[in-house]
């Protein structure tokens, strides 16, 4: 820290959590001794409150004169709590993202840490004997025999609650030890043994995938892990964690959803015997705040999370893992925008660490930077069990008679499935009872009075409820247009599907799994346990059945309709549709059982159904690479889009309209192509009108100068009532 009598004009440049576009500054306190490094907190005066923020920068003078400027508060850290590398990542993120620096900061601090606390006490809640316990005769409580025992467990040194419930203790035996002040709670530190257990023997694919990726830590590079489902790709990463490990460097890795990690915690808590912690919104802040402050001090060896977790701080960051690399589940889709694959190779650059891209159908920005060699390429082309690749078949429905859905060649597979004790898994990508709900007489259909889209029949409980806002509403028993009684319902849901596969198989456990049924924070894991247990089973799910599990014993894969996911309006609706299938085809036949995937559609000849069933993933990236590179659209080329949100349809158009007339003298807007406004492919959503502007050019420096020139427009405007405007860079919602 430096002295401030050397530095009489030192000036704190701080991020501060509000949505505004620049940093602030502020005098030091006025009993500043020393001045704080950047990284550290401050509670600073803005406007009538008072609120929490991080300083990012000392700096000598300020835009403000000097008078205007207030003293912060006070400082609240001593020691940074962003280190210099977050720091510089957050900085870059909020560049990147053209988003307000001061909510972009904020993600590099734990909730509690948010709030302006000390940062969590690391260890886990336990208990320790108090002097008088550990003075108690040895005669003493023989009428308690656990207590006893208890007492003796503790003598050995304190030991957390988790490890004592594990031991048989119950909560009354703490209880009464307590109440007579023989044990007192206590906080308990890992002994931070990083124990790393027997993994498998590497087949050759592997092994070279494992030698090369550990003989880059120390230095950054990108390699992408392409390998089918079942290829091994989980162990390449515990070979790679324990080879970081080996060096006491921590590993970070990063999954699409909180529902993968129940599974691939067990996986990594089979292998090392070492603190991991897990980080995403379905955890308390209390628990949140403790992981997240172990990884900091570097206790915690491995760190699992969702996309956020891209900025926990690391004491020594070895290595960073993104699983399922592809999946749109990696890109937050409001507030700040961003892409967690893309910040985690920056973090990685800044950390000077190799990043693993892992993916069975990666994604075709990463697929183009493999084949332009700017990453390393490790493919795992076998199943590591050595199951055979399931063998595909497309069944042409049209004309056919459905029962729950199905055409009878996938009953006479699922049935045969059945009765060699298999497990059967059938993929439809809509939950509900019925996606349309209908009048005989008149034609009327329920929609969403928030939204341009229709309502969901749901039977479990009765109602309407709208997917994209979440309104809900009782059933009509006639025709709001026409009084109309007979209503019906059109297409299958998961939920009437679910019914109609009892009544065909009343005798065989069906499961559903979407987000209705899997919403409980261990739904999920409770799932797969089940099914993991039971015999001949048919689990029924949405695209949260496709991600990344293992179901070892299912044969059968079917997909109900095809179709629905075929003709989308988004430029990466194919990728999607392809990574999709590929994925759910990929849960068939992992253990030493062929499988077979059945694909039901109207449309069996369109060309991303044929390539599923004849090429491999890379092939067909191939060949949407060069569609999108004909097209001018990312990875060839790069978009951003400038979106408004407004209460009425012209008010947004209008504003963007402005912003994209403005005088350009510098002539930046020129070296790109804007296209629009235009409405966004759902105008109206949750009562808000949607639309945006397109930039489309042939680099990220050109998107993004044009940008920021349209973001310096919209910051001189006055902001019609009720409107809102956000930068999105590398959009993934539909365009
Ligand atoms: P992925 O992550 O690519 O889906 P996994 O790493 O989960 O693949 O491996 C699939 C299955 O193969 C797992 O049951 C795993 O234990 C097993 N497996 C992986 N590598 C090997 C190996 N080298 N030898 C034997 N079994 C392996
Ligand atoms: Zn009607
Ligand atoms: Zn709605």
């Amino acid at each position: 820290m430096s002295d401030i009598n050397d530095e009489k004009s030192a000036l704190l440049r701080c991020a501060m959590p509000v949505p505004l576009r620049k940093y602030l500054d502020y005098l030091p306190p006025e009993d500043c001794r020393e001045l704080p490094k950047p990284g550290s907190r401050v509670r600073a005066p803005l406007g009538s409150r008072v609120l929490t923020g991080v300083v990012t920068e000392i700096v000598g003078s300020s835009s403000l004169e000097t008078g205007k400027l207030k003293p912060v508060q006070a400082i609240l850290d001593d020691a940074p709590l962003i280190d210099s590398r977050v720091m510089d990542l957050l900085c870059w993120t909020a560049d990147y993202y053209q988003h307000p620096p001061g909510e972009t900061l904020m993600l590099g601090l734990a909730p509690g840490e948010r709030r302006g606390e000390a940062p969590a006490d690391s260890g886990q809640p336990g208990f320790a004997l108090t002097t008088r316990g550990r003075g108690l005769a040895d005669d003493s409580l023989h009428r308690a025999p656990r207590q006893k025992a208890l007492i003796a467990a503790l003598q050995g040194g304190p030991k957390t609650r988790a490890d004592l419930s594990d031991a048989g203790f119950r909560p009354d035996n703490l209880r009464r030890l307590k109440a007579r002040s023989l044990i007192e709670p206590v906080v308990v530190k890992d002994a931070g043994n990083w124990v790393i257990r027997t993994p498998l023997e590497p087949n050759p694919e592997q092994a070279s995938a494992i030698a090369l990726i550990s003989a880059s830590l120390g230095q950054f590079g990108c390699h992408l892990l392409e390998g089918v489902t079942g290829s091994g790709k989980t162990e390449v990463y515990l070979h790679t964690i324990a080879a970081t490990m080996a060096k006491g460097q921590q590993a970070l890795v990063l999954v699409p959803e909180i529902g993968l990690t129940p599974q691939l915690l067990q996986r990594f808590e089979e292998r090392f015997s070492a603190p991991i912690v897990i980080l995403h919104s379905g955890l308390g802040d209390a628990e949140r705040d403790r992981n997240w402050h172990r990884a900091r001090l570097g206790e915690a060896a491995i760190i699992i999370g969702t996309r956020s977790a891209v900025f926990t701080p690391m004491l020594a960051p070895g290595v960073i893992i993104v699983d399922e690399e592809h999946d749109a589940s990696l890109s937050q889709q409001d507030g700040l925008r961003y892409s967690a694959r893309d910040v985690a190779v920056k973090r990685a650059q800044l950390s000077n660490c190799p990043i693993v891209l892992g993916s069975a159908t990666p994604s075709l920005e990463s697929m183009a930077n493999a084949q332009g060699k700017r990453y390393q390429w490790h493919q795992l082309t076998r199943r590591a069990t050595g199951a055979g690749a399931p063998q595909k078949h497309v069944i042409d429905i049209r004309g056919l008679a459905l029962r729950a859905g199905l055409s009878s060649t996938l009953e006479t597979s699922v049935a045969g499935a059945l009765s060699r004790e298999e497990q059967v898994l059938l993929f439809l990508n809509r939950r509900g009872f019925a996606p349309a709900l209908r009048c005989l007489d008149c034609g009327w259909v329920a929609e969403c009075r928030h939204c341009d889209a229709r309502e969901t029949l749901h039977r479990r409980p009765p109602r309407l409820q709208c997917h994209h806002c979440g309104f809900r509403e009782p059933l009509p028993n006639r025709c709001p247009d026409c009084e109309e009684r007979r209503l019906f319902t059109s297409g299958l849901g998961t939920e009437q599907t679910e019914q109609a596969l009892q009544d065909a198989y009343p005798n065989v456990p069906i499961y559903r799994v979407d987000s209705d049924t899997m919403s409980g924070r261990q739904a999920m894991a409770s799932f797969t346990n089940a099914v993991a247990r039971t015999g001949p089973c048919i689990m029924l799910g949405t695209q949260l059945l496709a991600k990344g599990h293992h179901f070892p014993r299912v044969t059968c894969v079917g997909v109900l309709d095809a179709d629905a996911m075929l003709f989308s309006p988004d430029f990466r609706g194919e990728e999607r549709l392809a990574q999709l299938l590929t994925q759910v085809g990929g849960r068939a036949g992992r253990a030493d059982r062929p499988g077979e995937v059945l694909i039901q559609t109207r449309h069996p000849d369109h060309p991303i159904i044929r390539a599923i069933l004849e090429t491999e993933w890379s092939a067909l990236a191939t060949e949407l690479l060069a569609a999108r590179k004909r097209q001018g659209l990312p990875p060839h080329g790069a978009l951003a889009a400038l979106r408004c949100d407004s209460p009425d349809p012209d008010t947004g158009l209008s504003f963007l309209q402005k912003l994209a007339e403005q005088p350009d003298p510098t002539g930046v807007r020129s070296t790109v192509r804007i296209v629009g406004p235009l409405a966004a492919p759902m105008a109206r959503r949750a009562g808000l009108y949607r639309s945006h502007l397109i930039i489309a050019g042939s680099t990220r420096g050109a998107v993004q100068m044009a940008v920021q020139n349209l973001v310096g427009n919209a910051m001189g405007q006055r902001l019609p009532s009720g409107l809102r405007w956000f930068v999105d860079i590398d959009p993934t919602e539909p365009l």
